[in-house]
C-alpha cells in the first residue's frame, strides 16, 4: 500500500470529472486527489456538451485542465458546425488538447465511417490549433495508424494504452506519448513488455475515472487519487523509485500538454 504522497506530484492525464458519478461529491473528490499528491488533472471531453461542462469545471477547481472533441462513442452525432465552437473553447488557456478522439470498433456506439469522419476532423483541427491531442483507440490499431499517417499530424497521446508493443513503438517514433491506465493493476495485463521497451520520457499515467479502477479498488467508483496506485505498479515493473517516476510522468504530461507552471 502507497500512503499519502505528499511530497510527490503527480498527474491524473485522463479524467471524466463532469461523470455524474461524481455529482454529489466532486469537491471531496478534487480534496482527496491533492492531499495524495495529484496536483495536475486533465478531464477529457466526449462531446459538445461534456467539452463545455469540462471548461466550466476548470474555472471551478485550480489544477484542472481539459481536453475538448468528440469520442467515438458520440461520432454519430458529430457536425461540422461543432468544429467552430471548439475552436472559440480553445481559446480559453485551460484547453489543453483535442479529444477524447480516435476509433472503438470494440462497442461500435457510432458508425465506424462516423468515428473516422470525426476523426479526421478532429485532427485537422488539433493540426489548425497546434494542440496535442487525446486519442482513444480500441480494436481499431491499423485503422488509426492509416488515419493518422494520411492526415500527417502526430501530436499527443494514447489514453488508456491496450495495443501492442510494435504499436507502441512506432507510435513513440512519430511523437506521441503513451498513458496507463489502473489496467495495469490487473492479474495478467499484457502491458508489462510494452511499458518495459518505452522509453521513460513518454509515458504518462491517468486513472479513465470514474472507469478502471485500480487494485486495491477494482470494480469500486474510480477518481484521481487513486493514480498512485497505478503509479506504483509501474514502478514495481520497471524496478524504478516511486518519487523519480512521479516526476518523470507529470513532467511528460505538462510537455505533452504544454502546461508551464
Ligand atoms: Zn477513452
Ligand atoms: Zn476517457
Amino acid at each position: 500500500m502507497v500512503s499519502s504522497k505528499s511530497n510527490v506530484i503527480l498527474f491524473d492525464s485522463h479524467c471524466h470529472l463532469t461523470d455524474r458519478a461524481y455529482s454529489l461529491n466532486l469537491k471531496e473528490v478534487i480534496n482527496r486527489a491533492k492531499d495524495t499528491g495529484v496536483k495536475y488533472l486533465l478531464t477529457a471531453g466526449l462531446n459538445r456538451s461534456d467539452s463545455k461542462n469540462s471548461l466550466k469545471l476548470c474555472h471551478e477547481f485550480d489544477s484542472i485542465y481539459c481536453s475538448i472533441g468528440v469520442h467515438p462513442h458520440d461520432a454519430d452525432k458529430f457536425s461540422e458546425s461543432e468544429l467552430t465552437e471548439f475552436k472559440i473553447l480553445s481559446k480559453d488557456n485551460r484547453v489543453k488538447a483535442i479529444g477524447e478522439t480516435g476509433l472503438d470498433f470494440f462497442r461500435n456506439y457510432s458508425k465506424p465511417e462516423n468515428q473516422e469522419r470525426a476523426f479526421r476532423a478532429q485532427i485537422d483541427l488539433a493540426k489548425e490549433l497546434n494542440l496535442p491531442m487525446v486519442i482513444h483507440i480500441r480494436d481499431a490499431y491499423p485503422q488509426t495508424m492509416k488515419i493518422l499517417k494520411e492526415n500527417g499530424y502526430f501530436k499527443g497521446v494514447l489514453h488508456c494504452y491496450s495495443g501492442d508493443e510494435a504499436f507502441a513503438q512506432e507510435a513513440i517514433k512519430l511523437g506521441f506519448y503513451i498513458s496507463i491506465s489502473g489496467s495495469i493493476t490487473y492479474d495478467g495485463n499484457k502491458l508489462k513488455s510494452v511499458i518495459k521497451q518505452m522509453p521513460l520520457d513518454r509515458l504518462m499515467i491517468e486513472t479513465d475515472a470514474p472507469y478502471l479502477a485500480p487494485v486495491p479498488n477494482r470494480g469500486k467508483r474510480n477518481e484521481p487519487a487513486f493514480v498512485r496506485y497505478t503509479l506504483q505498479t509501474i514502478a514495481q515493473i520497471l524496478n524504478k523509485d516511486f518519487s523519480s517516476l512521479a516526476q518523470i510522468t507529470t513532467d511528460n504530461a505538462k510537455r505533452c500538454f504544454g502546461i508551464q507552471d
